[in-house]
Parts: structure tokens; sequence; C-alpha cells
């Protein structure tokens, strides 16, 4: 594929004057090109509207080049509704404000916020959002709305169609409704006459005819997201309700979501879960009224295969891992109440039906939180496994279906059989059993015409199955490009007719994300599919589902974690075409954008349901353009890191006394010769170097203390003295006895070399730390604590690369410093002088630590607030990356910093220098280590 400007495409959409930001290059065309979706086209120009105003603008470009318009937010869609090959608007970048209404009684959320930041702002007021995507922490709300989205516990009653209070959406025509408004009919009538007569027009002609009612009424009874949602026109007299509810599903064919106010649901934190596993499917399928009936909020299905693969997982139970797996299948079930006692009160009532089903293992129901997450895990992770598993240059495409739930066991078991038939192996079915709702994985290559046509029986057949037990070909993913050549057969001519005279009312130019929901052509779902050409290992078990994106620090300068990949993909498609000035060009955007600016930090992996680190993949790569010249500097850093850390930290010290465009000019010399991503920019906010490290001994001490060196590079704030001596006269007014190993100088957790791919660094000082460790712990008898989290979580990592789990440093323990006060230090210690409100900023080492309840614990035994902000993220200063690109920590702290300036705290702290030095300069406020404040607060 050759990728050139493309002429229909005008880049001077203006709004009030000032234009979209519009871009064509190729980097930005082909990384937006791909969502979790098994389709791809390459959109002509990617636009990033920032106001109403400014869609509304691309509304007119649209019409005047013909040129139509996609929206895409969390690209988490399934079903092939968020590509394009015409302009598509990234509607997540902006529009991000949550306002909380009522008490949390309802919530008023632009489009672009995930369902995750929004519960968060919900969570404090005990409610949170009706549907529950398993998606939530990268689905949008555009998205949500725009697919009718559910989930596990929601089903029919609290959907996005049921709990939505009122829309702003911006038509096609670049008229504003806001359907909260008292006069909002009148004034639809009057700004668009046409469409506000056609709607009533179309209720009064569904309503007219008894056929259309009764499908309407079987169809909606079930989760049901195939064609427009033409329930409105039953459910809604007047056309703006008819309009805003239309809207709902329509898969952004209809109109922009501006806005949105739903009524919330209450949160049921407490909870009591089980695996109910039956002898065969049928008995588990036979169960399912009695289950209903006894008030469960869960139960989700998985059949045989899931139960195989399930088995491979971390968290089987020990019921489940004995299973001699044949024809067995499993609900995973759940109880939510308010409280604990509510939860009791349930399982009390119900106690009699789950005694007496019919089940191959005893049901045992657990309320712990870590077995809880372990039998949800063993759910989630069939996802995971069998996409992450599935042959290199495969796609996976998860299905999602419905039916009666009197049907469902037909249809479960001629889905098997069509498994047989067309030889789709390892297709686990799992899914939301109450709701009649499953789901099924079939890996397919769509690059051999055979497999294609495969693809094309199965899915007839799949048809067949589904709308002849009266079911729904999607319950909750949309209809996409995969169902809309098969919405005239799912609901007969004449609703088909209703749904495509819908579409002309709104958009009658068909510039609307053509494509999506309605298709004329029977072959339409099998254009435009992905082929997903073989990488490399971490790129080649992506299933682009976009989890990893919303938590990635560089989302807002260059590249999320998915577009670093895809765009892997792409150089390699590119390669394999012989198009050597696209390589050229994607690789030339690449070091810069893919490789400089990741902060290696792995929140990426956090969120990954396959377990990939990207930042893995960038490190590996930034390894291979690393020069002779920066390789020696670093490789002799290493052997003398004790000068170079004490040096470093002099020379910011006599910078300090300098003027800072004299010590910025040298240091732009020195980013010369060595290179920009391996040598540090000087920056006049940096605070003074700080005081050498030296060893302490110990005869019999309680732990070995770590500090790190970043402590000596960059000292504490003015009128602090930093975290090594808070730590110390903590221990000490603990009771607890800490050794400093006696080559602690040189001694570093070897993440500035890791980091930039510098082996042979990276190799010497492992060879250096661990023994010395190893000598210092008593063999890994003694914890080693360290006070910085990133470099906590490095010295693991070292220990993990440079071992298998049998090796000699297996023993070795590293704790981090919060995490020990938690434990061992706040039990000795009497708060003196306790802080009103405390501003604390998680970092992601200590997020992938698991440290931030012990951090948060901390802050509140001195604070009588902590305050954690729900725009939390990682600071992307990852150890010096923030002083190699500035820019890459103020883009990632942008949003956190504002809500964090909002108001003021007596005091802001962070776990590790670095993040504390980022979050200092987003914020203008002073953020130090939290042990300098547990030590002030303890005197
Ligand atoms: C692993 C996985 C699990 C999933 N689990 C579930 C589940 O449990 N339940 C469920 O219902 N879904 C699930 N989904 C599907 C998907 O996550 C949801 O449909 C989600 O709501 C889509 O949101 P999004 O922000 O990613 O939207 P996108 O994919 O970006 O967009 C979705 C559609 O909305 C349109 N759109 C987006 N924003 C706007 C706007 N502001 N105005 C108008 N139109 C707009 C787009 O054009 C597109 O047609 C899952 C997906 C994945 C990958
Ligand atoms: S490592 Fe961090 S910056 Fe890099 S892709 Fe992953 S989340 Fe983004
Ligand atoms: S890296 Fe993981 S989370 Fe990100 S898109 Fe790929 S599979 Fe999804």
């Amino acid at each position: 594929m050759t990728m050139t400007r493309d002429s229909r495409v005008p880049t001077d959409g203006r709004a009030g004057g000032s234009p979209v930001p519009t871009s064509t290059r190729a980097t930005d065309r082909l990384a937006m090109a791909h969502d979790a979706s098994h389709y791809l086209l390459v959109p002509a120009a990617v636009a990033t509207p920032r106001t109403a105003d400014d869609v509304a603008a691309l509304f007119r470009v649209s019409h005047e080049s013909g040129v139509p318009l996609t929206f895409r937010s969390g690209g988490t869609s399934l079903s092939g509704q968020g590509v394009t090959d015409g302009v598509l608007a990234d509607t997540r970048a902006a529009f991000r404000a949550v306002e909380v209404l009522d008490g949390g009684a309802r919530v008023r959320v632009q489009p672009g916020a995930t369902v995750r930041t929004v519960n968060a702002h919900l969570a404090r007021h005990g409610r949170k959002l009706g549907p529950d995507p398993a998606s939530e922490i990268a689905c949008t709300i555009g998205g949500v709305i725009a697919n009718n989205s559910s989930g596990m516990a929601c089903g029919t009653e609290q959907n996005t169609y049921r709990t939505l209070d009122s829309l702003v959406v911006v038509l096609p025509s670049g008229t504003v409704v806001d359907s909260s408004a008292d006069d909002a009919d009148e004034r639809l009538r009057h700004d668009e006459p046409e469409l506000w007569q056609g709607l009533l027009q179309l209720r009064d002609r569904v309503r007219g005819n008894a056929q259309s009612v009764r499908t309407i009424r079987r169809q909606f009874s079930m989760k049901n997201t195939m064609g427009y949602g033409v329930n409105a026109l039953l459910d809604h007299d007047r056309p703006v309700d008819i309009l805003t509810h239309l809207v709902v599903g329509s898969e952004g064919t209809l109109a922009f979501i501006a806005e949105a106010t739903f009524r919330t649901v209450p949160l049921l934190p407490a909870a009591a879960t089980g695996l109910a596993i039956f002898p065969t499917l049928r008995a588990a399928t036979g169960a399912l009224p009695e289950l209903v009936g006894a008030g469960l909020a869960t139960i989700e299905l998985m059949d045989a295969t899931s139960l195989r693969v399930a088995q491979t997982l971390r968290g089987s139970t020990p019921e489940l891992s004995a299973l001699q797996v044949e024809g067995q299948a499993a609900f995973l079930i759940e109880y939510l109440a308010r409280t604990p006692e509510e939860v009791a009160g349930q399982r009390a009532a119900s106690a009699a039906i789950l005694d007496g089903l019919d089940l191959a293992a005893p049901v045992r129901l657990t309320v712990d939180p870590r077995e809880r997450a372990a039998l949800w895990g063993i759910r989630k992770g069939l996802y995971t496994s069998v996409a992450g598993a599935r042959p290199s240059g495969t796609t996976a495409l998860l299905e999602d279906v419905v039916v009666p739930v009197p049907a469902l066991l037909d249809t479960c078991e001629s889905l098997l059989e069509l498994f047989d038939r067309h030889a789709y192996r390892e297709s686990v079915i799992f899914g939301h059993a109450k709701d009649g709702n499953i789901h099924f994985m079939l890996n397919e290559s769509f690059e051999d015409p055979a497999d294609l046509e495969r693809y094309q029986r199965f899915t007839e057949d799949m048809v067949d199955v589904v709308l002849g037990n009266d079911g729904s070909l999607k319950a909750e993913h949309g209809t996409g490009r995969i169902m809309a050549p098969f919405v005239r057969r799912q609901y007969g001519d004449e609703l088909h007719d209703v749904m495509r005279r819908i579409k002309a009312l709104f958009d009658p130019r068909g510039i609307l994300n053509p494509g999506a929901v309605l298709s004329d052509d029977p072959l339409s779902y099998v254009h435009h599919l992905k082929q997903t050409p073989t990488v490399e290992p971490e790129v080649d078990r992506c299933v682009e589902c976009g989890y990893c994106e919303p938590s990635c620090p560089s989302q807002h300068l260059t590249l999320t974690p998915r577009q670093r990949i895809v765009l892997r993909r792409e150089t390699a498609r590119a390669r394999a075409a012989g198009d050597v000035a696209l390589v050229a060009e994607l690789e030339s955007d690449y070091g810069y954008e893919g490789l400089d600016t990741c902060a290696v930090d792995g929140m990426c992996q956090v969120a990954c349901p396959v377990d990939i680190n990207t930042g893995a993949l960038v490190r590996r790569l930034r390894g291979d353009r690393v020069g002779p010249v920066q390789e020696a500097w670093w490789d002799r850093a290493a052997r003398h890191w004790g000068t170079v850390t004490r040096g470093a930290g002099t020379a910011l010290s006599v910078a300090g006394t300098l003027p800072p465009v004299a010590v910025t000019g040298v240091t732009r010399l020195g980013r010369r010769a060595l290179g920009a991503d391996t040598t540090p920019l000087y920056d006049e906010r940096l605070p003074r170097g700080g005081a050498a490290r030296r060893p302490v001994p110990a005869a019999d001490p309680d732990a070995v203390y770590f500090p790190a060196c970043i402590g000596t590079m960059f000292g504490p704030e003015p009128d602090g003295a930093g975290v090594s001596a808070a730590f110390l006269t903590l221990c000490e007014r603990a009771g607890v006895t800490v050794r400093v190993p006696r080559e602690i100088a040189d001694l570093c957790c070897g993440t500035p070399w890791k980091s930039k791919g510098l082996a042979a660094g990276y190799e010497r000082m492992t060879r250096r730390v661990l023994p010395a460790l190893w000598q210092a712990s008593d063999s890994g008898r003694l914890p080693v604590v360290c006070d910085a989290s990133s470099c906590t979580e490095g010295l693991d990592t070292m220990r993990r690369l440079a071992d298998d789990p049998s090796g000699p440093w297996s023993a070795l323990r590293f704790v981090d410093a919060v995490e020990f006060a938690h434990d061992r230090l706040l039990p000795g210690l009497t708060v003196t002088a306790p802080l009103g409100s405390l501003a604390l900023h998680h970092t992601c080492s200590s997020t992938q630590l698991g440290s931030n309840a012990a951090a948060t614990a901390v802050a509140a035994r001195i604070a009588a607030e902590v305050a954690l902000p729900v725009d939390w993220g990682c600071c992307g200063f990852a150890g010096d990356r923030g002083l190699l690109h500035p820019e890459l920590t103020a883009s990632a702290t942008a949003r956190e910093a504002a809500e964090v300036t909002r108001r003021s705290h007596d005091a802001y702290a962070s776990v590790n220098r670095t993040c504390e030095l980022g979050m200092s300069r987003a914020t203008g406020h002073s953020y130090v280590h939290l042990l300098e404040l547990l030590e002030s607060a303890t005197r």
C-alpha cells in the first residue's frame, strides 16, 4: 500500500475561524486505522476536534467534500463500527469532563471519559454507571452510548438505553439538540422540521403495524444491539425523546454525542462469589431459571473447553483443577449487595436452591477479595489465554449473540457442533448466561481464501442457528460491519425499511460512518478484514483491544502502546510490499514517537489482558540503535557509578549557582555528542545534588537498607532532609535496626541502562549489585528495603532477569520503604503533628509492586484527609526520561495537575524522588517523599 496525501480531504475544516487539528501523516493514519475489531480501513485523515463547534465544522467539510466522517473514542469496538477510509475524528482526546450531580444520583459526562474514570468519580458517592462492560478500563461514554453497551450484571434494566437521562447531540446538519431543555421538542420541531415530522410518522407507522410491534417487543426483551433501537418508537412519544433513544446504539451513524447525563445505580461493594460446576451443559442451563430466582447478580457461563483452558490459569480452584473435564459446564455466580450483612441474607434466603443443584463438585462461595479476584481472573482469563495463544498471523474474533434463556442449551449445542463441522478448535463459549448472552471466539487467518470461505460458511450457519432460536446476532457489541448485512434477515423487510428511513432522516447524504449498522451488500462483512502479519513475539500476541491506552503516559504526546505495536505491524506490511518510502517514513517517525517518548514504565502491561509490556519491546528496540560511543560511555559509568552519581549531584549543585542558559547550553552540546535519548537535559527547576550514600554497619539488623542513588543525584527540597535521612530516623525512632551495604556508593538498580537498552552496562551493574546484596542480607535472610519505588521494582526485575526461579538470587526479597514503614515502623511510632489534607501521588512502580494500599494507609495515619486524584497517571519521569524528554512528563501530568491544583492541600507526597520532581513541576507544589512527612509528623 502506498501512502499518499488524499486529495479528497480538505484539511482546513474551520470552527469559528480556527482550523480543526487534522493530520494526513502516514504514522497518524496507520496508528489510528486499528481498533479492537477484525476490520482494517486506513483513514484518509485523522482529525482531533476539541469542541462541539469543531465537530460541526467537520460535518460541513464532509458535506462539501463528500468524504465520510467516523468517530473514534476508546477504539474497543469489536464489530468494525469504528473504522473508516474517510476522516476519522478522535473524540477521546478532548471531551473528558465529568460532573457529579444530585449527590451522585446523576452524572453529566463528556463522551471521551472512560467508564472507569466516571465510576471513580461516582464511587465517592456510593454510586456507579448502570452499563458495566468488561472493557470499562478503556471504553468511553461516547462508545458506550453509541453501542448501547451492557455487561455482566446490568442486563436490560440498567443498560445505557434505560439509564440515560438526557443527551446533547450535534446532528450532521450542524444543529445542536439538548434533550434536557424544557422546550427541547419545540426547538427540534423549529430547527429540524423534517426530522421532527419524520420521526412522528415512523412512530405511528410502527405502532400501526402489529407484526412490527410484536417483533420489536420480542427482540428488545433481550439484550439487543442489532440495527437501530427501534424500540424507541414504541417506548417514547415525543420526537425529541425518540431521537435521543435512537442515538443510543446508533454506532456514530446518526449524530455526534457531545454530552450525556445518566441516572446512576447503587455501587454494591459487598459480594460473595463461587464456581458452580455442573456435570453437563444441559444440567447447567437447566438450573438457570432457579439460579436467576436465587437473586444472583451475575451468572457467567463457561463451557467444557473454557473449563479446560481455565484449569491452566493461575486462579484455578482446587475443585476445578481436580476435575476430569469431559462434558461439564460451570457458572461463575455472584451475589452483590451494599453490606456484608445483606449478602449474608441473600445467601441464607437462597441456600436451599444452591444445595439442591445437580453439581459435579460442591459450590463454595467466598467473600475473600483475593479468592474472588482469582475466580474472576479465571473468567476473564479465558479471552486472554485463547486470544493470546492464537497462532501468530491469525486474528481473534470475539462473537456476541443472544437468545431467549430457554433456547440457550440448544444454541450452545448447535454452536459446538458448528465449531466441529468447520474445524474451529479451542473455541471457548462463555458469557452472561442469565441474559442468554454468550460470547465465543474464533481464531482465523484471512489471508488464505480457503479460510475466508470457511469463515463465510460458518457465519451463514451461525446466523441460521441464532435466528432459528429467535435470538439476536448482536447482544452488546453493536452491529458494526460484521452483522450489517444480516439486519434485514433478523427484522424483516418492514422494520429494515424503517431503519433505512431513520438513517435518511438524520443523515440524508450518508456522510456519517457508512458501512456500519446497515448494508445492502450481502458480503460487506468480509470486506476490509484485518490481516495480521507475523512480526515479533511481543507484537504478535497483541489483539489490539486498546485496554492499555488510557494508562499510557505518552498517549497525548505521541503514541499509545497499541499504536506502538500496530505501527510495527504496518512497517512489516510495508516492507513486505516493497514500499521503501513508507518504511522510511514510518521508521523515521517511530524513533521519537515510538521509542524516545515511551516511559518504559510498564503501565500498559498492568492493563493488558494478554500481558504485553510494550515498554519491554521499546527497550529492546532502543538497544538495537545504541551507538558504540553511547554504549562505551554508559559502560564506563557503570564501572564508576559512585563517582558518576556524586559527580551528577555536585554538577546539579554547581549548576544551581550558574546562569541557567549557560548550563542548558552545555547539556545541549552533550546531547548532540551522546544522543538526546541518553543524555539528560539540564533544567533550572532541578534541585541541587543530595548527600553521598554511605554504608551503615549493623551486627544483627532487621533489614538491609538500600538508599537509591537518585537521592544523591537529586537532593531534597530546600527545607527537607531527604528520604534517606527520614527513613534512618524513623527506624531509630521505631527501634528497628538496618544495615546499609558496604558497597552502596557504587550500587544502582540498573534502570538507567535497562531503560535505554544498554545491555553491557546493565550486565555489569547486575554482577555487582546482586552479590553485594546477597552478602548484606545474610544470603537472602533479611529483606532489602529500598526508598524509591521505581528502584525497588528495578532491583526485583534485576533479580528476576538474572535468575531462574530456583537460582542463587531467588531468595532475595525487595520491599519498598513505604511498605516496610507500614508493616514494621508504624506500630512503633506516635503521630504528634497530624496534617489536615495530603495530596498523594501513587507511582507506576508502586502500582506494579502492589504497595499503593500501604502508601495510602501511611498517609491516612498522618493526615485527616488523603486526596487521591481520580485523574491519576504515571508522571512519565521514569528515572531520567523526564530529563531526556521533559515534554513527556508535562503531557503525562497535565490532567492530574489540573485536578490537584483545583484546591490547596497541606502537603504533597509521592514515593519516588523523580516522580516527586515531575509532580512538583506539573503542579507548582513541592512534592516530597511520604516518609519525610511521616518523619515530621511523628517527632
Ligand atoms: C476485550 C473486550 C471486552 C468487551 N466487553 C464488553 C462487554 O462486556 N460489554 C459490552 O457491551 N461491550 C464490550 N466490549 C465492546 C466495547 O468495549 C464497547 O462496545 C464499548 O462501549 C466501546 O466504547 P469505545 O469508547 O471503545 O468506542 P469506539 O470503539 O471508539 O466507538 C464505538 C462506536 O461509537 C461511535 N462513537 C464513539 N464516540 C462517539 C460520539 N461521541 N458520538 C457518536 N458516536 C460515537 C464510533 O463511531 C463507533 O461506531 C468489549 C470489547 C473488548 C475489546
Ligand atoms: S511502557 Fe509506558 S509509555 Fe511505554 S507504551 Fe507502555 S504505558 Fe506507554
Ligand atoms: S498491548 Fe495488550 S492491551 Fe494493548 S492493545 Fe495489545 S493486547 Fe490490548
